[in-house]
């Protein structure tokens, strides 16, 4: 059989690197992520100002956010922490967008203190900033369609969602703003997560561009640039397709040339914010099976746990997983691979055919890239592990050591503990 997704370095690589640094760690490929980069750019090169803001809640860590930043991406943040993380690699002002919601005052200060995009939420929160901290100049609004359109798995129907306006109050909002002196107006919206159809988001930018016309006719507002949101999906499961990003691209373009240029509002800045589809392909959990169990069914145990990577558990997500050395062996057992929580999803897969898996064998877990180590937990004492750089010139790099006890234990105020974090 031969392996449908094909890994950037071998079994000798990884046991070598494995010999440094203990299994399970994350390790993330940046010639893959800065490939996928640069087709991101390319497919958005026709509109004047792009800029994907990266989602830093999908991978928060600094020397990964360094080498997005240093291929032209921005910062997406939604908590003071990513602000401060997008702060420590030099992204500032309009190279971040803050996207919150149900937003403590403290962190719209943060926001706007380092001169990001304020994308709020809800009607309520212009005068809720207006009073404590004052309005910036440019201030954006995040709309929900609600029933004019249907959601995905992950982010749900938009009528059933928290986030964002009615477009009755984007009309109202934009006219306040403009009475309250505001300069500079953006729209956003962000209705899909993990989508594989490119055309979800070319219906999102006819959305986005029809409501921007209409708000420049009806509140004589005009809106500098539409922010189509994330949730560029990546093909989890072998037999999926990537979405083709050139073609997306080019039909937002002639939509674009359809309705922004005669429509008057030319030039309109386009704008993403995607997260998983920039590194999830390129982040994988590097594990060793350390049991095998057999009763009702057949089970792998592995070294790490849902506490390590919880969207199997959280969301039944499909990872695909390779036998590193057996990627050409029959996949001739079904079992589930298992990790240590005291929880019976705590499964990075289910009925999954492998190859015969031994004690000592290293499972590559794929697509874990984003939203993985970040939704990583400590229930049941877990510690987070290490996340790992393989840098382009091959060298691997440690960009976060594994947890330890003490880092555990730091925050317990319980003597015998504290000597021991203190030493
Ligand atoms: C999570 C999130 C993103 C990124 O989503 P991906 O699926 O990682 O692309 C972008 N914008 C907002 C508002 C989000 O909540």
């Amino acid at each position: 059989m031969i392996n449908p997704k094909p890994l950037p370095f071998d079994e000798a690589t990884v046991r070598k690197i494995a010999e440094k640094y203990p299994t399970p760690f994350y390790l993330y490929d940046e010639k893959g992520i800065r490939e996928t980069c640069r087709q991101l750019n390319e497919a958005f090169s026709w509109s004047e100002g792009f800029i994907n803001y990266y989602a830093v809640k999908a991978l928060p860590n600094p020397h990964i956010l360094e080498i997005v930043k240093s291929e032209g991406l921005g910062g997406d943040c939604s908590s003071i922490a990513e602000l401060m993380l997008c702060q420590t690699v030099g992204l500032e002002g309009e190279q971040i967008m803050f996207t919150s919601n149900n937003t403590p005052i403290n962190e719209y200060k943060a926001a706007k203190d380092l001169g990001a995009v304020l994308n709020l939420d809800d009607i309520s929160h212009i005068d809720f900033v207006d009073e404590s901290i004052g309005l910036p100049e440019l201030v954006s609004f995040r709309f929900n369609p609600g029933p004019a359109r249907t959601g995905n798995v992950i982010i749900g129907t938009p009528e059933e969602a928290k986030y964002g306006f009615t477009e009755q109050q984007l009309f109202d909002g934009y006219k306040k703003l403009k009475d309250l002196g505001v300069k500079r107006f953006g729209l956003h919206t962000m209705v899909a997560s993990n989508e594989l159809d490119g055309s979800f988001f070319v219906e999102t930018a006819r959305m986005l561009f029809d409501l921007a016309l209409r708000i420049q006719q009806q509140v004589g507002v005009r809106i500098e640039f539409v922010n189509l949101g994330g949730g560029i999906g990546i093909p989890y499961r072998p037999e999926q397709q990537p979405v083709d990003l050139k073609v997306v691209g080019k039909n937002i373009q002639s939509l674009y040339n359809e309705m922004i240029v005669p429509g008057g509002l030319h030039p309109l800045r386009v704008v993403l914010e995607n997260g998983r589809m920039v590194t999830g392909p390129h982040g994988y959990l590097v594990t060793t099976c350390i049991h095998h169990k057999h009763i009702y069914r057949d089970y792998v145990g592995v070294d790490a746990s849902m506490a390590n990577l919880m969207r199997p558990g959280m969301y039944g997500a499909y990872h695909h997983i390779t036998v590193l050395g057996k990627e050409n062996a029959d996949h001739d057992q079904v079992v589930d691979v298992v990790g240590s929580l005291c929880e019976n999803n705590d499964k990075f897969a289910i009925h999954r055919p492998l190859p015969r898996v031994e004690s000592g064998d290293v499972l590559v877990i794929h697509d874990a890239g984003a939203h993985g180590h970040a939704m990583g937990f400590q229930y049941n004492g877990k510690l987070r592990s290490a996340e790992l750089l393989l840098k382009e010139n091959g060298d691997v790099q440690l960009i976060r050591r594994a947890e330890t006890y003490a880092d555990y234990f730091a925050t317990l105020d319980f003597a015998p503990f504290h000597s021991a974090s203190e030493k």
